[in-house]
């Protein structure tokens, strides 16, 4: 991975204004932010730069207010969450560029922090126009970037703000880049990537990707089906996506190409209903009765799977391999990634998860803490794992 700037580049900063880009588009219920997961993540590059000295002004996005001022998407709602998560007082300006921006950066002591607000009240910010940037620009000395997962955007404040000012990686960023270098980048071999989740259609730059990158991809969740019945075998009622079968033999063409086992699952699980508790059947690939649906790979296919997991140096996962949200269909994910999570916590393995109900899924099975890196980027993780450029990466790491 190309070298990027971190926080202890910036050694003398005291006094020094610094925009920094975090990620504060929280859940909210009833007007309250009901998960301040991404504010803890955070926290740390604030802190630091605060103790630091630095004057730290939080530049962030919330919602899609189209360009324009949305009420309900104001961060003032998100502001006492910040403060509460950092235990110290955070100031609030009304516009995050013009008169109130600038009036509120002037009576900031050193080690203050002040957030601005949503920058996607401003057209400028996700064409990311030079006049915008520009803008954003002169409230900052230099500028730190510690949203990952907006970083998949070349907006303002995620892409054109690293063209004005220094740029740095925050710590959620650069441990982010770190992880994703030890999964994909410059990872320890072998490396097996599972994936899993609904359908094919959403996942085939990603799928078309790993297959040139990784020794093994396990195939499972309702996209798994695609692929069986593109060899010609029934599927029954499972969720399939028929139209893709062309796209699935491609994949798996190339998967032989360079030398990539695809791994599928060899029984499932099988019910007439999408429901929890509901009466269930394991049977052979191949055997899956006409009127029902696999809603979760079977103990076979885990015990394969899990073989893979203990073969492997390197493990990058995204997506569950049933739908673990209605029990008893959540069996094959929560081994796995139980498995998973032991051969990390022994030192034999480094893995990687993230996107979609990736985190859930984890989360679920009581194992997200010990994998070496969940990421809670979403989009931007699946675009790395598409083998993407994300812009708000490429400017840090471009220098
Ligand atoms: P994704 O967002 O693509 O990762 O898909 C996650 C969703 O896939 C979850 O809501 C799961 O319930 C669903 N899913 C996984 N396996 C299956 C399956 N065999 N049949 C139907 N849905 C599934």
């Amino acid at each position: 991975m190309p070298a990027f700037k971190t926080l202890d580049d910036l050694t003398d900063i005291a006094g020094k204004r610094v925009l920094v880009r975090v990620d504060l588009n929280v859940p909210m219920t009833d007007g309250k932010v009901s998960d301040t997961t991404r504010i803890e993540r955070v926290a740390p590059t604030i802190k630091e730069l605060s103790a630091k000295g630095a004057k730290v002004i939080l530049l962030a996005h919330f919602g899609r207010p189209k360009g324009e001022p949305v009420a309900d998407q104001s961060l003032s709602l998100i502001a006492p969450s910040v403060e509460a998560v950092l235990g110290q007082h955070v100031a609030f300006a009304s516009d995050c560029i013009g008169a109130p921006a600038a009036d509120a950066i002037a009576a900031m002591q050193n080690g203050d922090i002040l957030l601005l607000e949503n920058t996607r009240f401003h057209k400028g910010e996700e064409k990311n126009t030079p006049e915008f940037t520009a803008e954003l620009a002169k409230n900052g000395d230099l500028y730190v970037n510690d949203a990952f997962s907006a970083a998949h955007r070349a907006h303002a404040s995620t892409e054109g703000l690293a063209h004005h000012l220094p740029a740095y990686a925050g710590r959620t960023m650069q441990a982010e880049l770190e992880a994703l270098e030890k999964g994909l980048g410059q990872p320890e071999r072998p490396v097996v990537a599972i994936v899993g989740g609904a359908k094919v259609s959403t996942k085939i730059d990603l799928l078309s990707n790993l297959v040139t990158k990784v020794d093994a991809l396990v195939i499972g969740g309702g996209m798994a089906n695609t692929f069986i019945a593109a060899q010609g075998i029934d599927v029954g009622k499972s969720l399939c996506e028929h139209d893709l079968a062309d796209t699935a033999r491609a994949i798996m063409e190339t998967a032989k190409t360079a030398g990539c086992a695809i791994v599928l699952p060899v029984d499932g699980v099988v019910a007439r209903e999408f429901k929890a508790n509901t009466a269930n059947e394991t049977v052979d690939i191949g055997a899956i009765p006409a009127d029902a649906m696999m809603l979760d790979v079977g103990p076979k296919s885990v015990e394969l799977i899990n073989g893979w997991i203990e073969k492997a140096s390197t493990l990058v996962w995204n997506g569950p391999l049933g739908a673990f949200e209605i029990a008893p269909f959540d069996t094959a994910t929560v081994s796995a990634a139980k498995h998973a999570a032991t051969q990390t916590r022994a030192g034999k393995l480094v893995s990687v998860a993230g996107g979609g109900d990736t985190v859930s899924a984890l989360n679920h099975a009581g194992v997200a803490d010990d994998f070496s890196y969940v990421s809670t980027a979403g989009g931007a993780f699946l675009e790395w794992m598409e083998g993407k450029e994300l812009p708000g990466v490429a400017v840090l790491t471009k220098g």
